[in-house]
Formats: C-alpha cells, sequence, structure tokens
C-alpha cells in the first residue's frame, strides 16, 4: 500500500503557519515511507475563499520547501484538486446517501431551527438536533417540495451511545453520540459542507492517513459515520496537538502573528521556521534543536508526537534563526539571502518613487527608507506624545485602523487610503491627525513618506504587525476595553 496524505487548507485569509506545520507532518510521514503528499484547496466556502489567498499558500509553502506531489496546480491521478470544481461528485454521493436511507432532505427554515433549539435549551436538554427533532409531516413536506422551497441534505446521525475513535496519537477516544447533530451535507445551494467533501475526497483520493489539528477531534464520529454508510474503509486518523500562544491559548493573531508571509516579511529563514515548527510536539531521538527537513524526514517518527500543546514562541524562533544565519550561511550566501529579501531591484523601485522627491544627498536614501527594511519600529509610548490625538482617543483611533485594515481584501493605495479615511471620517476625526499615530506606528516618525504609500509597499502581515505593536506599546487593549472598541467600532458607518 502507497502511504497517501494531505493537507486540506481552505484559501481564506493569509497562510497561516498551523497549515505550515500541520504541512511539515504530512510530509515527512507520506515521503519517509515513499508515500505521497497531496495539496488539496477546501474551497467550499464560496462566500470567504479567495485566488489570492488559494496562491499565497502556494507560494508560501513552498518558499518553506514544503512542495506537494499532487495538488491543483501540479496536477495528478486524483484530480480535480480544489473542491469547488468537484461540486457535482459531492451532489452525486449525497443523493446516493439518500437512496441508502442514510440521509434526508431537510426543508425546515432558520426560524424553524432556531425554535427547535431554544425548545430543547427552556427544557434543560444539552443534545444536538437529531432527525426525528427536523421531521415535518408528510404533507407539509410535499407542499414545501410542490413551492420548490430551499433545501439542504442532512445525515442521520444516532440519537445516543458512544462512538469509538481510534487515533494513531492516542488511542481509542470515546465521544458521544447525544452532542452530534444531524449535520448538513449539502447546502441549499448545492454545494458540500466540509464533512462531505471532505470523506468524499479523502476516499477518492486513496488518502491513508489523515493528520490533522486536533480541532476536528470532534468531526470524527461524523467522518467515521460516512464511512460507514458508503462502506468504504477509513483513513487512520491522527489528530496533532494545537500550536499554542506563550499563555497556552489556541495561538492567534491578537498575540502573535499567524501569517507566514509575517515570517518572510521579518527576515526569518525558510530552514529556521521549518526547524521550529519540525519542534513543535516533535523532537529528534537525540532531542538535538537545530535540524534541516531532510534530517526531520530521516529520522521522522510519528509516535515522538507529545501531546502537550507546544507553544509557538517567537523569541525561541528567533534565537535559532540567528542561528541558522551565523552557522549555515556563507557571507556570500547571507548576501544573496538579504538581496532575496529585501535588497533588490524590485523592492527599490517601489520605494524610489517616492524617496527621489525627499532626498539631496544620496546618503539620506538609507535613514529616510530604513523602515522598509526593517521589522518593529525602535518606537516607545512617549513617540505618541504631542500628537492630537491622545490617550483614549488615540488608542482608539490604530484599533480601528487595525480592523479595518485586517478585514481590507484589496490591499493597494487606493483601497487602503480609502478605508483609513472612512474610519478617521466616521470617527470625527481630521485625516491628517488621524494619519499621525500611524505615520509613527508605520516609519517610527510623522517627517516620512506618505503613510498610505508605505503601508502598500510594506504589505499587510507587516503594517498591521506594527500597528498591533504600537497598541502594546501604549498599554495594549485589555479585555474590558476591546468590548467596549467593538462596539463603538460596530456602530461606525
Ligand atoms: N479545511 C480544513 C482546515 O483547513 C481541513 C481539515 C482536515 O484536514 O480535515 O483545517
Amino acid at each position: 500500500m502507497t502511504i497517501r496524505t494531505r493537507i486540506a487548507p481552505s484559501p481564506t485569509g493569509d497562510p497561516h503557519v498551523g497549515t505550515a506545520y500541520i504541512a511539515l507532518f504530512n510530509l515527512c510521514f507520506a515521503r519517509q515511507q515513499e508515500g505521497k503528499f497531496v495539496l488539496r484547496i477546501e474551497d467550499t466556502d464560496q462566500g470567504r475563499s479567495t485566488a489570492e489567498s488559494e496562491q499565497a499558500i502556494f507560494d508560501s509553502l513552498r518558499w518553506m520547501g514544503l512542495d506537494w506531489d499532487e495538488g491543483p496546480d501540479v496536477g495528478g491521478e486524483f484530480g480535480p484538486y480544489r473542491q469547488s470544481e468537484r461540486k457535482e461528485i459531492y451532489k452525486e454521493y449525497a443523493e446516493r446517501l439518500i437512496e441508502k436511507g442514510h440521509a434526508f432532505r431537510c426543508y425546515r427554515t432558520t426560524e424553524e431551527l432556531d425554535a427547535l433549539r431554544q425548545g430543547l435549551k427552556e427544557q434543560g436538554i444539552n443534545r444536538a438536533l437529531k432527525p426525528y427533532d427536523l421531521e415535518l409531516p408528510k404533507d407539509e413536506v410535499a407542499k414545501r417540495e410542490a413551492a420548490n422551497a430551499p433545501y439542504v441534505i442532512r445525515m442521520k446521525v444516532p440519537v445516543d451511545g458512544k462512538v469509538e475513535i481510534e487515533d494513531m496519537l492516542r488511542g481509542t477516544m470515546e465521544l458521544d453520540w447525544a452532542l452530534v447533530d444531524a449535520q448538513i451535507l449539502l447546502k441549499s445551494d448545492g454545494m458540500p459542507t466540509y464533512h462531505l467533501a471532505n470523506v468524499v475526497d479523502d476516499h477518492l483520493m486513496q488518502i491513508t492517513h489523515v493528520l490533522r489539528g486536533e480541532e476536528w477531534i470532534n468531526s470524527a464520529p461524523k467522518h467515521k459515520l460516512l464511512y460507514e454508510y458508503f462502506g468504504w474503509d477509513m483513513p487512520q486518523l491522527c489528530h496533532l496537538p494545537l500550536l499554542r500562544n506563550p499563555d497556552k491559548s489556541k495561538l492567534s493573531k491578537r498575540k502573535n502573528p499567524t501569517s507566514i508571509l509575517y515570517y518572510q516579511r521579518m527576515g526569518y529563514l525558510p530552514e529556521a521556521l521549518v526547524n521550529y515548527l519540525g519542534r513543535m510536539g516533535w523532537s529528534m531521538p537525540d532531542e538535538r534543536e537545530k535540524f534541516s527537513l531532510q534530517e526531520m524526514l530521516e529520522q521522522f517518527d510519528i509516535q515522538r508526537v507529545s501531546l502537550g500543546g507546544p507553544i509557538f514562541d517567537v523569541e525561541k524562533l528567533s534565537w535559532l534563526n540567528g542561528l541558522w544565519i551565523r552557522e549555515d550561511l556563507s557571507q556570500e550566501q547571507l548576501a544573496e539571502r538579504l538581496q532575496q529579501w529585501a535588497l533588490n531591484k524590485d523592492y527599490m523601485m517601489q520605494i524610489l518613487p517616492h524617496a527621489q522627491q525627499r532626498i539631496e544627498t544620496l546618503s539620506d536614501f538609507i535613514p529616510l527608507t530604513a523602515f522598509f527594511a526593517s521589522g518593529m519600529m525602535p518606537i516607545k509610548a512617549e513617540s505618541f506624545t504631542g500628537l492630537t490625538l491622545k490617550d483614549e482617543a488615540l488608542t482608539e483611533a490604530l484599533q480601528f485602523a487595525l480592523w479595518k485594515l485586517e478585514s481590507l481584501r484589496n490591499w493597494e493605495r487606493d483601497a487602503i487610503f480609502a478605508a483609513m479615511k472612512t474610519v478617521a471620517d466616521s470617527m470625527g476625526v481630521k485625516v491628517k491627525d488621524f494619519f499621525a499615530p500611524l505615520f509613527i506606528a508605520i516609519a517610527g516618525t510623522t517627517a516620512s513618506i506618505s503613510v498610505i504609500d508605505s503601508m502598500a509597499i510594506l504589505g499587510p502581515d507587516l503594517s498591521r504587525a506594527r500597528i498591533r505593536y504600537a497598541l502594546d506599546l501604549l498599554g495594549g487593549v485589555s479585555k474590558k476595553k476591546l468590548k467596549k472598541l467593538e462596539k463603538a467600532y460596530s456602530q461606525l458607518d
């Protein structure tokens, strides 16, 4: 049997370090046993999936040297590898389950579902909605069918009892059927949900081992049941521990940058990032901290994964990155890396139109533009004194700007300007005053190249990270304050 593993990222937002981490373990597990590692794009959430985000997944994983044997961009004999191109397949399988009596069409409206859930809650019953809750009288079904009312296809699930899930690291886990709902398999727009698409694809793509994050454990009972309904063998499951912030909470961009592009922009070496992710819950037999992808692959043993939540600590990563820079690169190679990273003509050509206006001698160039090739700015809370916006208004402006920029899809000059102006206008603040703290966060000073152009050039990851850093310097935003700010933000027009 050929070992086949896969990752199945959804192309929404920035490429996540968690995706690279899961990719690394799947790659090592498969390749070490001469198997294949597949990349499948789970883009069934059409509202949130974007082509840019998909491309960013390809680019960032490749940058890290985590390449795949089959995928949307490289092809393979089990394609298409993009779920949006497999719609017909899922539909057919969902119908098949109806024919076998394992699934049903559900015409319940959102309001009815809410009422049903509320009903259970009022009776103090803690269980999921089951097929018999959802059932409608036959004539009502016929009526809705005749009226072409929208429907979803749901799977039938046991009412109670236990289900056993085998996990390569966790052994046998017992979960409760009572908490498993009559999962939607096919949505009213004809798109599958994750559960159906995932099971059908893993089967058709002959995936033998599913190594994924532990947040999917609760989905395993549904998947197991679907495999049984179809009469297929289930791949072996292995739920890897989630990456965590230093305070043990689930890795989140509020507390740690999570985008691979951020680490690239900050000047981490891909070797170091891969090495660090390899140490997340895993260790070399001799416990050495520094190792290459090739070395990890040779020594890989999934049983060496420990389940304690691995902490993703940027300081530790920086330390390791320093080792890689000092021990593995000749000066010649370091010079090349610096050029590839930011000291290249392409990047300079983006900066020059803005710098040329402002310099008198060539030696003015580096001091003026150093912030384009820096990490966090050497600023302090005091750097913000003397601005028109102070205290609460200052944090509010930075936080609102950050939220707006986090939801900005199209990262280019005019869009950034329009977004920032909307926030300033709805806060009733002059654009100039609103931009001042942004200047300091982004460039370290208000006497610099236009902050909008600067953010456009720096890119979303570093720009947002610098604003977050500024907010932290100003004392951070407490949970209570955050709630208040969120409310105020939602009321902006
Ligand atoms: N689309 C899911 C994710 O991005 C895939 C989960 C799985 O591997 O089953 O996490």
